[in-house]
C-alpha cells in the first residue's frame, strides 16, 4: 500500500545570527494509512520542528533544505495549496489548548470556521457537525458549550474541544505535539483513550509527539526515537519497549517511572543533548553513551535493522551480522 505521509531525507536549518545549522539531519519517515506513530525524545531533539516541517509551518528562522515531502505519493513543496492541505487532509494539535483557541470567539464560532472555508454546509449543518464531533470526543451539553467561551471551560474540555477543531474537516492524518502534558495524569489518560479510540474508529492516522515513554506505549502501533535532530531508531512499539537496540532507546526506557522502582531515585541520562553549534559528524549520542567506541566519535552510524525494527548505532553492525551496506539512512 501507498503510505499516507513520506519524508524521505529531509534537512531543516536554523539560521542564527552566527550562522546556519542543521536542526533535523536526514529525517526519513513513512506513516501509514490508520496507524498511530509516536515521535519521542528529551526536548531539543527535533520532534516539534519534525511537526512543524511536516505542516509547512516552520518559523522564519528555519528552512527545509534538502530532501521531499510526499502525501498520498503528490510532493508537497512551495507550489502546495498548503491551506488547503491544512483544512482538509492534515492537521495540529498544540501543546497548550489555549493558544489554539480564540479567548474573544464562541467555541462554535471556532469549530465551524473551517468547515465554512472548506465546505458547503449551511449554518445548522456546520453547527450539527460541530455536535456531533464534540459527542465524538466525550464532552457532554454540547449546545451549552457551543455557545461558550474558553474561559468557561476546564482545561480538559478545552483540550477535547481542539481535538474536536482538529477532526471536524476529517483529515487523514493528525499531529498532536505533546496535547495532553499541561493536564492533569488522570485526565490526560481519559483523553488519550479517547483520541485513539476516535482515530482507529475513523481509520485516520495520528502522529503523536511525546518526551513520555509510557504515554507513547500507551496509545501508539510504532514509535520513532529521535536523539539532536536524527532518526536514532523506530520500530513498533512492542519491538522496541521489549529490545530496544539503541543505548539511548535503553536510557529512555530506565528512565519510565513504574511501581517496581517506586521510592527509588528515577534513571535519567547522564548529560544532556548537544547544542547545534555543537553536532559533529559521528555520533551524537557520544558523549552520554556507556558503550561508545573509538569509532563512534568520527564515524557517523548507519541505519540498520530487518523486520521493521531498525536502529543508528554502531554496536548494531557486529549484532546483526549487517556490513557497510549502504548509508542511506533510510528508516522505512
Ligand atoms: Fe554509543 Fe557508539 Fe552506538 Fe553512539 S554509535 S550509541 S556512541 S555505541
Ligand atoms: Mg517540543
Amino acid at each position: 500500500t501507498q503510505p499516507l505521509f513520506e519524508m524521505i531525507d529531509v534537512d531543516v536549518a536554523f539560521h542564527l545570527k552566527d550562522g546556519s545549522y542543521k536542526a533535523l539531519d536526514g529525517i526519513s519517515l513513512e506513516i501509514e494509512p490508520n496507524e498511530i506513530v509516536g515521535i519521542v525524545g528529551e526536548s531539543g531533539c527535533g520532534k516539534s520542528l519534525t511537526s512543524l516541517t511536516m505542516m509547512n509551518l516552520l518559523h522564519r528562522t528555519s528552512e527545509r533544505t534538502a530532501g521531499t515531502m510526499r502525501l498520498k505519493g503528490n510532493v508537497l513543496d512551495e507550489q502546495t495549496d498548503w491551506h488547503q492541505i491544512r483544512g482538509n487532509e492534515m492537521a495540529m494539535i498544540f501543546q497548550e489548548p489555549m493558544t489554539a483557541l480564540n479567548p474573544l470567539m464562541t467555541i462554535g464560532k471556532q469549530m465551524t470556521e473551517s468547515l465554512k472555508q472548506h465546505t458547503n454546509l449551511s449554518k445548522i449543518e456546520r453547527q450539527e457537525k460541530a455536535y456531533a464531533v464534540m459527542r465524538e470526543v466525550g464532552l457532554s451539553r454540547v449546545e451549552t458549550l457551543y455557545r461558550s467561551y474558553p474561559h468557561e471551560l476546564s482545561g480538559g474540555m478545552r483540550q477535547r474541544v481542539v481535538i474536536a477543531m482538529a477532526l471536524i474537516n476529517e483529515p487523514d492524518l493528525i499531529i498532536a505535539d505533546e496535547p495532553t502534558t499541561a493536564l492533569d495524569v488522570t485526565i490526560q489518560a481519559q483523553i488519550l483513550h479517547v483520541f485513539k479510540s476516535v482515530m482507529t474508529k475513523r481509520q485516520s492516522s495520528l502522529v503523536f509527539i511525546s518526551h513520555d515513554l509510557g504515554v507513547i506505549k500507551e496509545i501508539c502501533d510504532r514509535v520513532i526515537v529521535m536523539y539532536a535532530g536524527r532518526i536514532i531508531e523506530t520500530g513498533t512499539v512492542e519491538d522496541v519497549f521489549s529490545q530496544p537496540k539503541h543505548p539511548y532507546t535503553k536510557g529512555l526506557l530506565q528512565a519510565i517511572p513504574t511501581y517496581s522502582k517506586r521510592g527509588t531515585p528515577l534513571y535519567t541520562i547522564p548529560g544532556t543533548v548537544p547544542p547545534l553549534q555543537d553536532r559533529k559528524n559521528g555520533c551524537l549520542f557520544v558523549d552520554r553513551c556507556g558503550e561508545r567506541m573509538p569509532q563512534c566519535i568520527v564515524d557517523r552510524p548507519f541505519t540498520t535493522g530487518e523486520h521493521g525494527h531498525y536502529a543508528s548505532c554502531h554496536l548494531m553492525y557486529e549484532e546483526d551480522g549487517v556490513n557497510a551496506v549502504d548509508s542511506t539512512r533510510k528508516c522505512p
